[in-house]
């Protein structure tokens, strides 16, 4: 039953998300240039897409979400042109970079090591010709597309439409990404926890390792050398991604 139909959210998603493709590997990122394009290289497959109504994401022309992914950060390889690449808000979190002639943001980079994001990067899989990304999960942000200039009599019509694409929508983030936020503050706060407590609680997908104990090896895949400042999330992706 589409009866929400007209409600545009984003192009990648109006006419139905798209399943991604799980032996995917990657693909090369372009901007909206015509001249000297920014070319960037995500050398894996993405995890928890989703469309996103924050103010800060890039959006194509006319869309109210943003669609964003992310990838672990060394999988990014600026291709060419990368001379106009720029970042949008140095003092935010995230470090967006843009194609300063079309605007386009190619690629976001946390620096910060105490982030819970650290160690991954966020991309817009649209701006790629390849298919087999992975699909959109969820709707973050929602409420702040009002922020945007969205008018808040259409909320209930726009999360509507987002249950119906199959993208549960959220003020924040998903509740595992919200989870593994609070996981890591709660293990940054913790003195060593307390053997009952960890008894207690319920399987978490990712061990909650002493900040200080070296990662899990994977004889495959050299570790990168900032990997001791790698996040939880990033350690789940790892696992995820078989990385
Ligand atoms: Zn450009
Ligand atoms: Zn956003």
């Amino acid at each position: 039953m589409a009866t929400n139909q007209r409600v545009r959210i984003h192009p990648a998603v109006d006419n139905g998300v798209k399943q991604g493709n799980p032996e995917f590997s990657g693909g090369v990122l372009t901007c909206h240039c015509t001249n000297r394009l920014v070319k960037i290289r995500v050398g894996a497959q993405t995890a928890h897409n989703h469309v996103c109504g924050c103010t800060k994401c890039w959006k194509p022309e006319g869309a109210i979400f943003s669609q964003v992914a992310v990838v672990s950060r060394d999988a990014i390889k600026v291709l060419e042109n990368g001379d106009k690449l720029q970042i949008v808000d140095k003092d935010a979190a995230i470090q967006r970079y843009a194609c300063r002639d079309c605007g386009v943001h190619m690629y976001g980079r946390i620096e910060n090591r105490d982030h819970p994001f650290y160690g991954l990067d966020f991309v817009h899989t649209e701006l790629s010709e390849e298919e087999g990304w992975s699909a959109p999960e969820f709707a973050a942000f929602v409420s702040s597309v009002i922020e945007s200039g969205v008018n808040p009599d259409r909320m209930d019509a726009i999360r509507a439409r987002l249950r119906e694409l199959g993208l549960p929508p959220y003020d924040t983030l998903s509740p595992p990404l919200m989870d593994l936020i609070a996981t890591h503050a709660a293990n940054r706060q913790a003195k060593p926890a307390p053997a009952a407590a960890r008894q207690n609680a319920s399987p978490a997908p990712v061990q909650a390792a002493p900040k200080a104990s070296p990662l899990p090896q994977r004889s495959s895949v050299p570790t990168p050398p900032a990997s001791e400042g790698r996040s939880i999330i990033g350690r789940l992706m790892s696992r995820l991604l078989g990385r």
